[in-house]
Order: C-alpha cells, then sequence, then structure tokens
C-alpha cells in the first residue's frame, strides 16, 4: 500500500516510456504525476461490444461489424506519399470493403481469414458498404469497451491509455481506497482498484457503470465535505450586531431615490444582519437594476454601527469605478471610503493598509489584493464580492477571515439556478431587484453585416454631436496574443484619424498599465473622451450614464450573456440608447444569438437561452461559480447522486466537523486535494 501511494506520487515523466517530452504534453492535460494520470478519465469510450450485420449498417453513420477477412488487394499507389490498401471482409452474409490510407501497419496486422471487429463511419450504398481507417480490435477481444481521450499536441488517445494500462500492471492491487469502508456498503460503491481499473478498461458496460458511479459519488461528496466546512461558519456566532438606522442623511446625499426592489433588499439585508448568525446574502439584479447602491446603503449602515466593510471586485477598473461611486455617495455624509489595488505603489499600499488596520476608513474598496495576508482590519463586519462568479470558493473565505465572522453580500448579475446557488453557498439567502430605476428605457439593438457599418459610423457620430458618448467595442480572445491587441490598437488608431477624426477618441485594453487604465476611464467618465474603443474591459460594471451607443465588432465571438453584459453599459441613464452588432456570419447558431438580443433586454430570458444554446456543461463550467472543477460528476445530469452526497455530507459533518475522527482521515485528505487545485484555477 505504501508502495502503490509512492508510485501515484511520482511525475509522469519517470513512466515507462514517458520521458521529458511527453511529460510536457502531459502537463498540457494538467496531468502531473502518475496519480493525476490515474485519474485521467476518458471523456468516452468506443464500444465494440454490439456489432451490428453489414446489412444493417447504415451509409453516413458509424458503425460496429464483426468480420472476417477473405481477401487482401496490394497496396495502390495514389500519389507521392499517398497509399490505399483494401481489406475485404464478410460477416458471413454480406461484404464490405475496408479502405485503410497510407497505415501499412494495420494493413500488415490484419491476416487472411480471421476475424476483426471494425469500427468506422460507413460509406458507399446500399449494395457495396465501404468503411474507411476503421479503429480495429482482435475478434476473440474480452475488453470490448476501449477508452477515448482528451488528446493534444504530442499524445494521442492511444499513447495515453498505453501509459495508463502500464501503470496499472506497476500498481498491482494493493490500492489504499479513502472512501470509509462503512459508506462503500452501505452505498453499495465498489472499491476504488476496480473504479479506476473499470473507468479505464472497462471489462463490460455493468463494470463500467459501477465504476462511473462509484467516482461520481466520489466526487460530489468531497466537494460536498469541503463546502461544509467552509460554511461551518454559518452556525457560528458573530459578534457583528447590526442596529438599524436612520437613512436620511445617505438617501438625501443621493440623487434619486431608491428602486422600491431596492429598498427592500437594503431592509431585507439589514434585518438580517441584526441575528446572531452571519448574514449570507445573494444580490441578485440584471445589469443596470443598481445593485452598487444596495451596496451603498448597506456600508452606511455599518459604519454608523461601527464596523467596516470591505468590497472586492474582479478587476481594477471596476473597483476603481466602485470607489468613485461610493465615495461620491458616502463621502458626502462623513463615511471615507479608500481604494487598495495592484496599481499602488509599495510606499501608498503600506501606508494606506496601516490606516485600514487602525479603522481610518470605513469602506475599503478593491481588486483581489484585498486578500493578501498584509492587509488587516480594524473592524470588519461586512464583505461584499461583485460579480461572484469571478472570485473562488477561496478567495472569498479568505477574505472572511479577515473579520469575526463578519456578514457576507455576494452581487451577482448571473441569474444562478438556485439549486447550484445553494450549493455554493450554503444556508444562502437571496435578495432580488427585480425593478430597473424608473425611466430606463430597453437599449434598442440591430444586427448588422460589415457592409452597414460606415452608416453606423455615421449614427454614432450624430450621437456624439448631440453631447453623448460612445462605445466600440472589439474582441480579443486573448490578451496576452500580441497580434490581435495589435489589430485592437491599429483600429482604434485608424478610427480616431479616419473616420472619427476630430472627435475625440480613447483606447482601452486589458495589458494597459492601471494607471493609464484609470486615466482612460477618468477621462471618459468626465466626458473628455466622447468615444471609447475598448477591448472587453468595459465588460463588468463601466458606469457611464451618458454613454448611449455601443458599437460591437465581431458580435460572433461573444456568448450571449457576454453581449448583455456588454450591451448593459448603455442604457444607464436618462436617455434612449442603442447597441449596434456588427458580424458578417451567417452560422445558424450565430444568428439565432443575435436575434436573441435583438429581441430582448430580458436578463433572465437571455440568460435561459444561453443554458439552452450552450447546455449544461459550460454554464456549469468551474469559471461561471469558482467551485472547483469536477472531472467527472456533472451537476446538470447527476442530480441524484448530488442529492443523496449532500445529505450524507451533512451526517458525516455534523458528526466530525473537523474530519479528525481515523475512519473519516481518507476523506479529508480528499477534500483538501481538491480544495487546494480549486484556487488555482477558479480566479480569473
Ligand atoms: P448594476 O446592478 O448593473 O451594478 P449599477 O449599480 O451600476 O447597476 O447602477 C446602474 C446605474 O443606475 C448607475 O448609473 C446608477 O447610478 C443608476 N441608479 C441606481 N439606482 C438608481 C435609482 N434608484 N434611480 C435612478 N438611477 C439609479
Ligand atoms: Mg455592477
Amino acid at each position: 500500500m505504501e508502495e502503490a501511494s509512492q508510485l501515484l506520487k511520482q511525475p509522469v515523466q519517470y513512466l515507462k516510456g514517458v520521458g521529458p517530452k511527453k511529460a510536457a504534453a502531459y502537463e498540457k492535460l494538467k496531468v502531473k504525476t502518475a496519480g493525476d494520470l490515474i485519474r485521467f478519465y476518458p471523456r468516452d469510450y468506443l464500444d465494440f461490444s454490439s456489432p451490428v450485420p453489414v446489412a444493417a449498417a447504415v451509409p453516413g453513420e458509424n458503425a460496429i461489424i464483426k468480420g472476417t477477412v477473405y481477401k487482401k488487394q496490394p497496396e495502390q499507389r495514389i500519389r507521392k506519399g499517398m497509399s490505399l490498401f483494401k481489406v475485404f471482409v464478410t460477416d458471413g452474409e454480406q461484404d464490405m470493403t475496408v479502405t485503410i490510407f497510407n497505415s501499412k501497419y494495420l494493413y500488415d496486422s490484419l491476416e487472411l481469414n480471421k476475424t476483426y471487429y471494425f469500427y468506422g463511419k460507413i460509406s458507399g450504398n446500399l449494395y457495396r458498404k465501404e468503411m474507411a481507417s476503421p479503429a480495429v480490435l482482435p475478434g476473440d477481444e474480452k475488453n470490448l469497451i476501449r477508452p477515448i481521450y482528451h488528446q493534444t499536441e504530442g499524445l494521442t488517445s492511444k499513447t495515453i491509455s498505453k501509459d495508463v494500462a502500464g501503470l496499472f500492471s506497476l500498481l498491482g492491487d494493493d490500492v489504499y481506497d479513502p472512501m470509509p469502508s462503512e459508506i462503500t456498503r452501505e452505498y453499495g460503491l465498489c472499491h476504488l482498484r476496480f473504479a479506476l481499473q473499470n473507468i479505464h478498461f472497462p471489462h463490460d458496460r455493468s463494470a463500467l457503470s459501477a465504476a462511473k458511479n462509484r467516482l461520481i459519488f466520489e466526487e460530489f461528496l468531497t466537494l460536498q465535505l469541503g463546502l461544509l466546512r467552509l460554511k461551518s461558519r454559518n452556525r457560528k456566532e458573530t459578534s457583528v450586531r447590526i442596529s438599524p438606522v436612520d437613512l436620511t442623511p445617505f438617501y438625501s446625499a443621493l440623487p434619486f431615490s431608491l428602486t422600491g426592489a431596492q429598498q427592500r433588499a437594503v431592509r431585507e439585508a439589514v434585518e438580517d444582519m441584526g441575528s446572531p448568525s452571519p448574514m449570507n446574502r445573494l444580490l441578485q439584479g440584471d445589469v443596470g437594476s443598481g445593485k452598487t447602491a444596495v451596496a451603498a446603503a448597506l456600508s452606511f449602515v455599518l459604519s454608523k454601527n461601527g464596523f467596516q466593510t470591505a468590497l472586492m471586485a474582479p478587476t481594477e477598473i471596476l473597483a476603481e469605478q466602485h470607489f468613485h461611486t461610493l465615495s461620491k455617495m458616502l463621502s458626502p455624509c462623513g463615511v471615507k471610503v479608500c481604494l487598495l489595488t495592484g496599481g499602488l505603489t509599495p510606499r501608498q499600499k503600506a501606508d494606506l493598509k496601516e490606516l485600514i488596520a487602525q479603522g481610518g476608513y470605513s469602506v475599503v474598496v478593491g481588486t483581489h489584493a484585498l486578500v493578501q495576508d498584509s492587509v488587516s482590519f480594524h473592524r470588519l463586519g461586512l464583505v461584499i464580492t461583485d460579480e461572484q462568479h469571478r472570485f473562488g470558493v477561496g478567495q472569498r473565505s479568505r477574505l472572511i477571515q479577515k473579520g469575526d465572522n463578519p456578514h457576507v453580500l455576494v452581487m451577482s448579475a448571473t441569474p444562478i439556478p438556485r439549486t447550484l446557488a445553494l450549493m455554493i453557498y450554503g444556508d444562502l439567502d437571496i435578495s432580488v431587484l427585480d425593478e430597473l430605476p424608473k425611466g430606463r428605457k430597453p437599449v434598442a439593438t440591430y444586427a448588422i453585416d460589415s457592409a452597414k457599418r460606415q452608416r453606423a459610423f455615421g449614427y454614432i457620430k450624430k450621437h456624439l454631436d448631440e453631447g453623448r458618448q460612445g462605445y466600440i467595442v472589439c474582441p480579443l480572445i486573448d490578451e496576452a496574443d500580441a497580434g490581435e491587441l495589435n489589430a485592437a490598437v491599429a483600429y482604434a488608431r485608424r478610427l480616431s484619424r479616419e473616420d472619427f477624426k476630430g472627435y475625440r477618441v480613447g483606447l482601452l485594453h486589458g495589458r494597459m498599465k492601471s494607471a493609464e487604465k484609470e486615466a482612460v476611464m477618468a477621462a471618459f467618465v468626465k466626458g473628455d473622451i466622447q468615444l471609447l474603443v475598448s477591448t472587453t474591459v468595459i465588460e463588468v460594471g463601466a458606469d457611464v450614464p451618458n454613454a448611449v451607443i455601443m458599437l460591437i465588432e465581431n458580435a460572433e465571438r461573444f456568448g450571449l450573456s457576454q453581449l448583455h453584459q456588454l450591451r448593459g453599459r448603455v442604457g444607464r441613464g436618462e436617455y434612449p440608447s442603442t447597441c449596434i452588432l456588427v458580424s458578417d456570419h451567417r452560422g445558424e447558431e450565430t444568428r439565432r444569438r443575435l436575434k436573441v438580443m435583438c429581441q430582448t433586454n430580458d436578463g433572465f430570458v437571455i440568460s435561459e437561452e444561453d443554458l439552452k444554446m450552450r447546455g449544461p456543461g459550460d454554464f456549469f463550467g468551474s469559471r461561471q461559480h469558482g467551485l472547483p472543477g469536477l472531472k467527472i460528476a456533472s451537476m446538470a445530469e447527476d442530480m441524484e447522486v448530488l442529492r443523496k452526497t449532500q445529505a450524507l455530507a451533512k451526517q458525516i459533518i455534523s458528526a466530525d466537523p473537523e474530519l479528525s475522527s481515523v475512519q473519516n482521515r481518507g476523506l479529508a485528505g480528499m477534500v483538501a486535494e481538491l480544495f487546494s487545485s480549486a484556487d488555482q484555477n477558479s480566479f480569473n
């Protein structure tokens, strides 16, 4: 047993037949150790176990044929470097031609009068069926379900499968199973050794499903245990007891009055924060629904109670903007706000941290710089995170640990299905801003092709001439890609020199220094910049009500939710606003997406459509919610196991909150492992 666990800790490089070059390829698949390799589950299987007669195989579709080779045609040279081999097979009733390109090896391995399984796409017609470049197994093969792995350059699925098989032969039978045996028994789970063997090389379908079931169970149980431990603080008492205060000074400094929904959210949160256990609340509201004002009101209440509020935003631009908004709303009523981001000089940072620790600021706005060890608070009472899906579970909890069980408010524009929300936040409460501020008009949205771009530019100029402002957004999939970045920069320059000559055009992208970004954003807020050409860095939260028109280039490159977020940057004030989506793509998917955008402004409808089009897999991906990535379990498809493990996890944690008993030692190890990988991956 010791030996096996030592082996699994070894870097893959030292496995037989791997070496440094393949190890580098494995690294791309996030496989670093032998243990990672054994947990690198196939993405799919080729199942040879139910062959069909040639007569039943449908041209155009994949089929498995079990047939005997009765004739082999000699090699044909089609052209230089290209050979064609033909092999004739029969299933006893009907013939089939197997064509093989270039692989003399495969051709030679097929012996006359021997039987094989062939898997591949059928072509030809009803009388003369063909299969090109099939996958082949000997007719007497016992393991008929073959794994297919995600491959990468330098690593085919076949190679991976060979390496895994090699590892199994080293591993022997003595694999430690971290799952307590009472659980294995009660839930009828197979042993880990069996599960691993059969997830890679299933003996048959029922062994595969037992293996899957066991691994899904294990994964969900681990996740739930980890989340429950993070959440165990919910049952603790908080010393942060908040009493309602008179909000009149705050309200009278506001340039508008809160909507009914905003008032309700404030009331709910304040009430919640008066109870002995910490608040854990999700504030959900579509883009433009005014979540920031709710955050401001709550910070005001906290400050009057003698507590600090920390507000964490996913980007510097957004943090800066929150800082300005909150300062404007709170400074007139004597509440001090500061901004802590990575962009400060070390000296400035040190001074600021000192003041924060002494309680010199009531409200501390920042990026994830806030979670650094060197940041401490005088009396942290409320932690607010904006656009939560960008933060990992671990990051949120590190910030929370800087106070004595402070209250938590998570603000999100993404409607999260309730089951998932419960998973992430535990016993959370939800406040919904289901009402937009008065006078909001939906953003009129049009999809055009690039032939109409000049006309659209003319329309934008007309708005700029009237004193309004606008955005042009260009997609940049990878800001690290110098080519794309240059293209965006060059495009901005061309716009300012040619199409928008005489107008004040600014450029904003993620690779700029934060001081530069800040300066550009400030100039745009002040109106010094009329037209902001930007990459998606403006996506989250930018708030300039005078900006009323947005043009999005290559709109096909964006997902629905992202388009909705982007569009939410306009239509934030009293003026009617317009969004123009430019795309020459004719693809059906794209057309459908753009059509949805033109038809509705409702974030909930859009997110539902998004879910439908992308499928749950993507939506539940760790990017969206900051949970550790799941290797095999699916929140959408394995609901049944999810529920079972949820109940079990609660039971285990209530009997052994720290998972410190001997029989739970294995579980504790699994939790530690899953959550250590989560923090590395979940922040973006
Ligand atoms: P989001 O929920 O998308 O974060 P914001 O908090 O940025 O929305 O608010 C969007 C815009 O609406 C801001 O310009 C803000 O000043 C304004 N706003 C917020 N609440 C109200 C209100 N009750 N009445 C009028 N305008 C409001
Ligand atoms: Mg916002």
